[in-house]
């Protein structure tokens, strides 16, 4: 049968079995090994569902409920490698959604559900955009900057349904969502100005990921845009969206702590306002403070005694004045890179200290191999960023190994020579301990790479010196003392080790219970090094409903914040509007505490 109409006939059977209220039958439609990624429309969660009895399970309890309708083929279906491949919308009771599916043989292997909007709340834009004025003669007219002036006022004369906390680029981005569909929403930093978050981080800093991958959701980079992106433009870059957004912002403003009232389905958050208490009553608490922003330092002995100067790489300004200084970086992946390489170019002593291997991608490869969605050339086939996440998202986590294996050897073909010069210096490499590379290395732990945009030569040529796979004793007062006897002489000790959970924002802001209750933020349980499992398809508690009622988390990269946020604003949305939320597969399980963040990762 050709594509057209072997997945025709699969969407009206899934339709008709859906419509009928048959759980079994319409699971009886997919192969044993399949998989429901469904993001908002049927569970009202992030959830993915492997295996027959579990979509069956989950038929049962939501498909009635969702009552979805109205399965279209959008575009036409195609043949891959992966089988017959197509894009299709639907509807729910209360939404419109769009999704992918992957047959082979006619059933289905992955099928992919997402919510895009809900009906009677659509977003305006296009044809329905504002007006923007009203046209006539009239007395008293509220002006643009009038209406401004009064939203300014969410939070003083108003409560905001949602209090966002954490300007960076995840709080902004949700900010504008929830803007867009009509949900008062306040964003609390509490740095000065939008963007402060990039312009803090070390002066040499550019994005490690390309502009295709970075846009922020409505209003996308220029064409102008360079490829790699210098922190302070991307802070500026920020601070404009924030303007042109209309989004309520409070800067210079610091949480100080929440409390949840189950009764009343509200918060209580403490807080400090340019130096004054202030109480706000939300609904809805989104932590948006950053999966780096909790910096992690390691406790070494001697560090009261050494002399030198010693900071974590988040404080770490840059590598003027250290021409010429012994300058020592504990760790061995992003941050360690750059720093490392920044510190050379101003004419310092550097050495890197790396205890556990580390999983490096050229840029220039892993842009052209790993990235190709999102690129010129996507564009030129029609893949704009909206669609390049869809197709990402319609790959389960559970079976990217298989597309991620294949890409990653064929990079350790191309870079072999590169990755040799970096072993025949002691530099430990990993491709990951599945060998799926950076694709699985970010969700699974957040950490634990780098993507060489040219330390790694200053590595293989033994411009910056490495100690590999040695552990620090302790400080003395002048310099780093190795656990195999050796000193390093230092003036500045740069801890390089990552940045603690998101989890850990919730027990410091609002309580260790409470954070203990909803358990690890980011992994998915893949058993792999610092992210035991159990296994749970998704990332643990990201941009979905948690233990904690009235409580999210956002966060992640560019791309991660960019699209999650729509399915996080469509959920709060949908609370603000009252309608049904009845959330499938709440994930109480996994690890209370999430090792990859939780110990002195000095990696
Ligand atoms: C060195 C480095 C390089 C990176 N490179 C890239 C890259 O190339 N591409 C990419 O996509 N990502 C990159 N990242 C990841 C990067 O952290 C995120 O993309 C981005 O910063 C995350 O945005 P965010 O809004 O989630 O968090 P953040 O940018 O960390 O913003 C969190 C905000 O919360 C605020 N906040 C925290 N606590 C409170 C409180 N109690 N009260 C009020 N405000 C609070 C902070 O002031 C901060 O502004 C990099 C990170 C680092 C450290």
């Amino acid at each position: 049968m050709d594509a057209q109409g072997e997945a025709s006939r699969w969407l009206l059977a899934l339709s008709t079995h859906l419509s009928s209220n048959e759980p079994a039958r319409a699971a009886e439609l997919f192969l044993d090994e399949c998989y429901w990624r469904d993001f908002v429309a049927f569970t009202w969660n992030i959830a993915t569902l492997e295996g027959r009895a579990a979509i069956t399970a989950m038929l049962v309890a939501r498909g009635q409920d969702t009552g979805a309708s109205a399965w279209n083929l959008d575009g036409a279906p195609r043949m891959s490698e992966a089988g017959t491949e197509f894009w299709f919308t639907f509807e729910t009771k209360v939404g419109r959604g769009r999704g992918h599916a992957r047959l082979k043989d006619g059933r289905c292997w992955t099928l992919l559900t997402t919510l895009r909007e809900l009906k009677g709340f659509e977003e305006k834009s296009g044809e329905t955009r504002p007006l923007g004025t009203t046209h006539g003669a009239v007395r008293n007219r509220t002006t643009w900057a009038d209406q401004r002036a009064t939203d300014a006022r969410l939070g003083i004369d108003q409560q905001p349904y949602v209090l966002i906390v954490g300007g960076g680029q995840g709080g902004l981005g949700l900010g504008a969502r929830l803007k867009q569909i009509g949900v008062p929403a306040l964003i609390i930093d509490r740095h000065p100005r939008a963007g402060d978050a990039w312009r803090n981080r070390y002066r040499s800093l550019c994005l490690h990921d390309p502009v295709w991958f970075d846009h922020m959701p409505y209003l996308p980079f220029p064409d102008h845009w360079p490829v790699f992106t210098p922190k302070d433009k991307m802070g500026d870059w920020l601070e404009a969206y924030a303007s042109i957004m209309e989004l309520d912002l409070w800067t210079s403003t610091a949480c100080r702590n929440a409390n949840y009232d189950p009764g009343r389905g509200e918060w209580t958050v403490e807080v400090e306002r340019a130096g004054k208490s202030v109480t706000l009553r939300p609904k809805h608490l989104v932590l948006a403070t950053g999966m780096s922003g909790k910096p992690q330092v390691p406790r070494i002995p001697g560090q009261d005694l050494f002399r030198g100067i010693q900071h974590h790489s988040s404080a770490h300004p840059g590598g003027e004045g250290f021409a010429g200084r012994r300058c020592v970086i504990v760790g061995a992946n992003n941050s360690a890179h750059d720093i490392a390489a920044d510190l050379w170019e101003h004419g310092a002593e550097v050495t890197m200290i790396q205890r556990s291997p580390t999983l490096v991608v050229r840029s220039e490869t892993v842009q052209r191999l790993g990235w190709s969605l999102y690129s010129e050339e996507a564009l030129k086939a029609g893949i704009d960023v909206d669609k390049a996440d869809l197709i990402v998202a319609s790959t389960p986590f559970a079976v990217l190994p298989q597309f991620l294996k294949p890409v990653v050897e064929r990079m350790k073909q191309e870079d072999a020579a590169f990755y040799d010069a970096l072993r025949a210096v002691g530099f430990q490499l990993t491709f990951g301990e599945d060998e799926t590379g950076l694709g699985l290395m970010y969700p699974r732990r957040g950490s634990g790479y780098y993507i060489d945009v040219g330390a790694s030569e200053l590595i293989a040529t033994r411009q910056v010196a490495l100690r590999s796979g040695i552990g620090i004793a302790g400080l003395s007062e002048d310099a780093v003392l190795l656990d195999d006897g050796s000193r390093l002489p230092a003036d500045l000790v740069v801890y390089a080790t990552g940045y603690g959970s998101m989890t850990g924002w919730a027990a410091d802001l609002i309580s260790p219970e409470v954070a203990d209750k909803v358990g690890a933020c980011w992994g998915m349980g893949s058993g792999t090094a610092r992210d035991p499992g159990p296994w749970t398809g998704e990332l643990r508690n990201m941009w979905k409903p948690n233990a904690q009622e009235g409580l999210w988390f956002h966060g992640g990269n560019l791309a991660q914040s960019r699209h999650y946020s729509r399915y996080l604003a469509i959920q709060i949305k949908a609370r603000f509007e009252g309608l049904p939320t009845q959330v499938f597969g709440l994930d109480a399980s996994g690890p209370r505490v999430q090792p990859a963040f939780d110990r002195l990762n000095i990696s």
